[in-house]
């Protein structure tokens, strides 16, 4: 039966799946409220009842049915009041046998009900009758009544409490009834009515209820959704820069409460991802990416956390990890796993990547404090000990300072154009005549000293000062180089953030049709490691500034990571040999055999070759031994005064302008 208690149907809606179910546990929690008290109730109006009569019928109906009826009703009132108080609700196939059984068992009991107490009393008088159909009818509606959420139960209840009244009105029913038993029917009907509105506001908000749950569970997902995207980098899967910070600052919490060990931070930036990018494209790129984020995920196995900050970044967060030793370990462990060669599709692609880590030791560091020591010790070891791992220290820190100091000084240094060239003579190896000059940056600052071009020069690429530098510095090596003899060329370094400018470029050239400079005099020194900082870039301006016949030089070969490709990709003039490999060449022979395999191929290539560095008379003689043409070093001449280098290509000239003083 207790499918046809949902005679009501809202329009053109079926009640099923989730529905039907929300409908059946609320009708069932309903009934576990009501119907305890319910049973009470027939159980005290039957003992009342059959008390009140006891001595005037006989012992069937005063005694033996009262009780077994009284026994089957504490039965079933017992088993819904356990069920009231066992809270949580039964499963949904016990919640259908309950209302099944409530569905028949009932209006079955209201049958054995009014049968009993209408037939004790048919032989007792009309009063006595009136009594019973009057407690029949009212047990009946408010049983009715109280299974209001089971309508259809509900219309059996008053049925079956009808049908002996009936049948006794009509075996010996008098007129006296008549209005009772009219009374009593028309209430019926209104129990029955207000039992079907109360049942349609019911089916509506449990309706209502479950669209409301519906779409809550809708925007908890969309929340759930909007939350993963924000906290995970797309491309990896990986957590992104918001989640790792998040997690950072509640593990700082922890640790300023005492309830974490340190731990350490290490960022990683790859090496050579770039390239990587440019000639295999995006995509190949992107592979890569994904890889190294799951290299990083197995190397710190569950010790951690690693995300991508963006890029080529990604950060690591490594729990228990205390002393400088552990963490010289583990990072050697991470640029270790990110070394074997990645095979995407067809392309076998190489890199490395550089770590810097910081000890998180100290309570009450801010995240973003945390994150630039650690960006610190990444930029130590990018700038000098590239695809290894550099721990952060506080005198990391104190060159920060020094840096800033040193860059408020060139930026007035700049201003004042008081940054000075000098010159550095290249010879003949084999007669020693100087043939050329390489023009060096100098800079004395009255109060920091001297300042090395290796130390300014990146200070000046990172603070956006090094175009105006460079132009400076070229304006006044013109000036002076256009002071010495036709013979004599120069020799100009460019910087790695020079070459990615096309600007750059395009200035050199009018400075030096400005300044009416022999271009063929000109050669432009270019290193392996700037080249690959954009190479499309680098390749643009290489190939600009030879169609105006200027020469490119390969300057500090060997020191980077990709010579003979880079050989056979750009057209170089000249080859200069590093001075690391001239500084060994005399004790090793197996640096001697490496220097002699370069000027070979520069033979072959034919291409100059030249060697920076020499400073005694055994090096230039093995050099010019192995047919090495040109040589640089402290041998033929330290770095001289753009005075200096006048004087000394121009003899004559500076013996005039001795007389004439
Ligand atoms: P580099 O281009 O390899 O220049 C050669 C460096 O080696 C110079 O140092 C020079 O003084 C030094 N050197 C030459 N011969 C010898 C030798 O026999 N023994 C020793 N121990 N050293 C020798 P410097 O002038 O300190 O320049 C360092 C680097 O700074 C240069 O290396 C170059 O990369 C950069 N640099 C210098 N001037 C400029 C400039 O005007 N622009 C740019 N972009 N970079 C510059
Ligand atoms: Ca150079
Ligand atoms: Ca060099």
């Amino acid at each position: 039966m207790g499918k046809f208690q949902y005679f009501y149907k809202p329009k053109h809606k079926q009640i099923t799946g989730n529905l039907r179910t929300a409908l059946i546990r609320e009708q069932h929690n309903m009934l576990r409220n009501v119907l305890p008290a319910l049973y009470a109730t027939m159980m005290v109006t039957l003992i009342v009842f059959t008390l009140s009569f006891k001595d005037m019928l006989p012992q069937w109906y005063s005694l033996y049915l009262p009780l077994g009826f009284l026994g089957f009703m504490t039965i079933r009132a017992n088993y819904w009041f356990k069920s009231f108080r066992r809270g949580p609700e039964p499963n949904i196939k016990q919640i259908q046998k309950d209302i099944r059984s409530v569905s028949w068992v009932t209006p079955l009991m209201i049958l054995c009900y009014s049968t009993l107490a209408i037939y004790s009393q048919l032989d007792q008088g009309n009063h006595h009758l009136t009594l019973a159909v009057v407690v029949v009818w009212c047990v009946a509606l408010v049983t009715a009544f109280s299974l209001s959420t089971l309508p259809l139960t509900s219309i059996f209840v008053i049925m079956f409490a009808t049908i002996p009244i009936s049948i006794s009105f009509a075996l010996h029913g008098t007129s006296d009834l008549t209005p009772l038993v009219s009374i009593f029917i028309s209430l019926s009907l209104l129990v029955i009515y207000t039992n079907s509105v109360t049942y349609r506001t019911f089916v509506e908000t449990i309706i209502t209820r479950c669209k409301l749950s519906k779409k809550n569970a809708i925007i908890e997902n969309e929340r759930e959704f909007a939350t993963k995207i924000a906290y995970t980098d797309n491309l990896t899967g990986l957590p992104n820069r918001r989640s790792f910070y998040d997690k950072l600052d509640e593990k700082l919490i922890q640790l300023e409460n005492g309830e974490t060990k340190p731990f350490s931070v290490a960022i990683i930036d790859l090496d050579g991802f770039k390239p990587i990018n440019d000639v295999h494209g995006h995509q190949t790129g992107d592979a890569v990416l994904i890889e190294v984020g799951k290299r990083l995920v197995s190397a710190i196995k569950n010790s951690g956390m690693v995300a991508r900050l963006g890029g080529d970044e990604f950060c690591i967060l490594v729990n228990d990890i205390v002393t400088e030793e552990d963490a010289t370990l583990l990072g050697d462990h991470l640029v270790e796993a990110l070394r074997p060669v990645y095979n995407i599709d067809s392309v076998k692609a190489h890199l490395s990547g550089s770590c810097g880590i910081n000890l998180v030791s100290n309570e009450g560091a801010s995240s973003s404090c945390v994150m630039e020591r650690a960006d610190l010790a990444l930029y130590k070891a990018k700038s000098e000990n590239r695809g290894y791992t550099e721990i952060f220290s506080r005198e990391m820190e104190e060159n920060v300072r020094k840096r800033s100091q040193v860059e408020q000084a060139l930026r007035e240094a700049i201003a004042d154009n008081s940054i000075d060239i000098h010159f550095q003579p290249i010879v003949n190896l084999h007669d020693k005549k100087i043939i050329g000059m390489e023009a060096l940056a100098r800079w004395h600052h009255p109060e920091l000293g001297d300042i090395s071009p290796d130390w300014f020069i990146p200070i000046a690429e990172h603070s956006g000062l090094i175009a105006e530098l460079t132009e400076n510095l070229f304006r006044k090596a013109i000036t002076t180089a256009k002071k010495w003899p036709e013979e004599y060329f120069l020799s100009f370094n460019l910087s790695a953030e020079n070459l990615t400018r096309p600007t750059v470029g395009m200035n050199i050239l009018s400075i030096m049709l400005q300044e009416n400079f022999n271009p063929t005099r000109l050669e432009i020194e270019v290193t392996e490691t700037a080249i690959m900082r954009n190479l499309q870039r680098a390749r643009a301006t290489i190939i600009n500034l030879r169609k105006a016949q200027i020469k490119i030089s390969l300057d500090d070969f060997g020191t980077g990571y990709s010579s003979m490709s880079q050989i056979k990709e750009l057209p170089f003039d000249k080859i200069k040999i590093d001075k690391s490999f001239i500084d060994g060449i005399c004790d090793s022979q197996r640096t001697r055999n490496l220097v002699l395999s370069v000027v070979g191929m520069c033979k072959n290539l034919n291409i100059c070759c030249l060697a920076e560095g020499i400073e005694d008379e055994e090096q230039r003689k093995i050099l010019s031994n192995m047919g090495c043409k040109m040589g640089q070093g402290y041998l033929f001449g330290k770095p001289i005064s753009s005075e200096k280098s006048i004087e000394l290509l121009n003899p004559s000239a500076s013996d005039k302008m001795r007389l004439s003083a």
